[in-house]
């Protein structure tokens, strides 16, 4: 295959794993469900890992940990701050969800304690990662790499990889939509719950596990998303073993 071809699919599904990763490894199920503890050293190594993962669309693990346990206490209700069914359409829904998730940014909108209790804070930190300045920085770290791959001392007939970059700066609301609209409209269900959601994917590797949505809402504090034989939860695997090396601590149910 096509030299330039083979890093830019290196890079591009780098970036779309390892930001997914942290997504629902450090700010979905650490931050927001808390389903096992860590030392205050490695949650500042999380966090620094959530930064150089995420990148350009870096996640507040204490703003998305808010907005996340208000999604499941209001799950496809008016105050849901994501839901298909109060949106018109999918940019609409993202819409809403990027001004609220501003506007809780800024703090303008009275948190409810019961979102915020023992949510990871590290606000030096939190401030610099969500800057513009890193989220443009890591803008033109990724333009640089696919100019070099494809203009500089690559092929350059493949420019229309180009098109690949859009992904890049929204990686995390990108895989948000992909969750928060599509796991709310198709795919089968498991568990009879009050809400929408749904098992996305029969066998989840893209998602890392995520798309057991509708598991994962109607078992809300379980850090395995997979129920069913076939159902394989990847980051269940990784869960296990950074508990085994001591670098988490699960919680007993
Ligand atoms: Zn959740
Ligand atoms: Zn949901």
């Amino acid at each position: 295959m096509n030299t330039t071809l083979i890093w830019i699919i290196v890079f591009f599904f780098g970036h779309w794993y390892l930001s997914l990763f942290t997504q629902t490894f450090f700010n979905h199920r650490y931050a927001s469900h808390q389903m096992f503890n860590m030392s205050k050293t490695w949650e500042r190594v999380f966090f620094v890992l959530t930064w150089a993962f995420q990148g350009s669309s870096y996640l507040s693990p204490y703003t998305y940990g808010a907005m996340h346990r208000q999604h499941h206490m209001y799950a496809d209700q008016l105050k849901d701050p994501h839901s298909p069914r109060h949106s018109k359409n999918l940019w609409h829904m993202m819409w809403r969800t990027k001004v609220l998730y501003s506007r809780m940014w800024h703090e303008k909108i009275k948190y409810n304690p019961r979102f915020i209790k023992d949510l990871p804070q590290w606000w030096s930190f939190d401030k610099f990662a969500d800057s513009w300045g890193s989220r443009v920085g890591w803008g033109l770290v990724y333009i640089a790499f696919y100019v070099l791959m494809i203009s500089v001392i690559g092929d350059g007939s493949l420019w229309f990889l180009y098109f690949l970059l859009p992904i890049h700066f929204v990686m995390g609301p990108f895989h948000g939509v992909i969750i928060n609209w599509f796991a709310h409209k198709i795919g089968y269900v498991n568990y009879k719950v009050k809400d929408t959601s749904k098992n996305l994917f029969p066998v989840d590797i893209l998602m890392l596990g995520e798309g057991y949505h509708n598991n994962h809402h109607a078992n809300g504090s379980d850090p395995n998303f997979g129920k069913r034989w076939h159902e394989v939860d990847p980051v269940y695997v990784v869960i296990k073993v950074f508990n085994k090396l001591n670098i988490i601590q699960l919680k007993k149910k």
